[in-house]
């Protein structure tokens, strides 16, 4: 299922190729998409086989035939009316996703095996921002007939290769038909014992903010998959190069949620007050956590973990890469904040970044810019961004 160097992107028969030399703090896992992605939605000639062919039933065990049980939580998997789940005297967590075409993936440039993958890692990225333990995913889907099985299996490979990895078991799931573009809803269900569970809401003031990762690379890798959507639409035989840009292409098509981080913190004896999944932008994220916390904020600008092809390709955009990294999104790292006692457990760690710390909740929410001043922070960003 691995390949181990090279991936291709195709865009309606344009191969994009790009290498995968990961970063040792992004783990990037490597698949080849294979040539059919590009055609099987426009050439009408090859040989496909029809959804109509199998039929509603004969497609789901098609898809779901060999999807192992691993976990002692699962009772029962997919082939009833519905999963059976115990997990004694764990807390079950639980958190679900809608993607939908057009609106959060465009399969001109997402091949389906990423997509899969991606579907699974947005959910993930939840549980583990509970601190949690993930254990088991459902899988619902509705597609149209422009879809071939073929394509389906690639989404399903995306999605086996996710639960592989995350070690999750995918016990079940529905299948509908679409009149349009396709909808994924995956569900993801987590274990941990109370006492390791952390919420949005612990943080007191003076706790130190830390991110893990960098930040910016997804909304820098999809500003240049939509700048070479353009190019090819003007001239379909051009080949753009993405080797310069392959980390930030990865962290938009090829994210992996922080499972790492989860078990990093146990190992450190690291016990955060208070952690969120910050795909929706570092900003808006910050707010939440604070309202929920009852505290406010300083985050550095200075601080702000940015990978240098972040910052390249900001400035290629003319774009302000703090602002890429406080509101693109799609970064699939966590926020939390620790007491200050615990800073030396997590001082040095590259995966890991002081940010800013937290502050009586009437000091309010602040970015503390390079050149010292204090902007407040908005849910956009900041809100200098209004004066821009
Ligand atoms: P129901 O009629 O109860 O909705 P289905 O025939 O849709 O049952 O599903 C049969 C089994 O296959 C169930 O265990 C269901 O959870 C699972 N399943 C259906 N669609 C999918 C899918 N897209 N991915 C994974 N499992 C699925
Ligand atoms: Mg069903």
């Amino acid at each position: 299922m691995f390949l181990p160097n090279i991936s291709f992107i195709f865009l309606s028969g344009v191969v994009y190729s790009f290498s995968t030399t990961a970063k040792a703090r992004f783990k990037a896992r490597v698949f080849a998409i294979t040539p059919y992605f590009c055609h099987m939605l426009e050439d009408k000639n090859q040989e496909k086989t029809t959804l109509e062919s199998l039929g509603e039933f004969g497609l789901i065990d098609h898809l779901t035939k060999d999807f192992p049980i691993n976990h002692e939580s699962t009772i029962k998997g997919i082939g009833d009316d519905a999963a059976v789940l115990d997990f004694k005297d764990k807390k079950t967590i639980v958190t679900t996703d809608l993607l939908v075409e057009g609106v959060h993936f465009d399969l001109s440039y997402m091949p389906l095996k990423h997509l899969g993958y991606k579907a699974v890692m947005v959910n993930l990225s939840d549980i583990y921002a509970m601190n949690a333990k993930a254990t088991q995913i459902t899988v619902s889907i509705a597609v149209s007939n422009r879809f071939p099985l073929e394509a389906l299996e690639e989404l399903y490979e995306g999605i086996a290769l996710a639960a592989k990895v995350h070690k999750v078991d995918v016990v079940g799931g529905d299948t509908t038909s679409s009149r349009t573009g396709m909808l994924i809803s995956i569900t993801a269900l987590g274990e941990a014992v109370s006492e390791e569970i952390v919420y949005r809401s612990g943080a007191k003031p003076n706790d130190l903010l830390v991110v893990t990762g960098d930040l910016g690379g997804a909304y820098m890798g999809f500003q240049v998959l939509e700048r070479e959507k353009e190019v090819f639409k003007v001239n379909p035989n051009s080949q753009p190069d993405l080797e310069p840009y392959s980390y930030i292409v990865e962290r938009q098509l090829k994210p992996e949620a922080r499972q790492d981080i989860v078990a990093l913190l146990k190992s450190l004896d690291v016990h955060p007050t208070s952690m969120i999944d910050i795909s929706d932008g570092l900003s808006s994220e910050i707010l939440h956590l604070c309202k929920n916390s009852n505290v406010g904020c300083n985050l550095y600008e200075d601080k702000i973990p940015l990978d240098p092809t972040v910052i390249s390709s900001c400035e290629e955009f003319k774009l302000d890469s703090t602002l890429v990294a406080l509101s693109g999104g799609e970064d699939y790292e966590l926020l939390f904040t620790i007491d200050q006692k615990e800073f030396p457990k997590i001082k040095g760690n590259p995966n890991l970044t002081v940010v800013g710390h937290t502050t009586d909740m009437n000091e309010g929410a602040f970015l503390i810019s390079r050149n010292n001043s204090k902007i407040p922070l908005t849910a956009q960003g900041w809100n200098s961004f209004a004066k821009a």
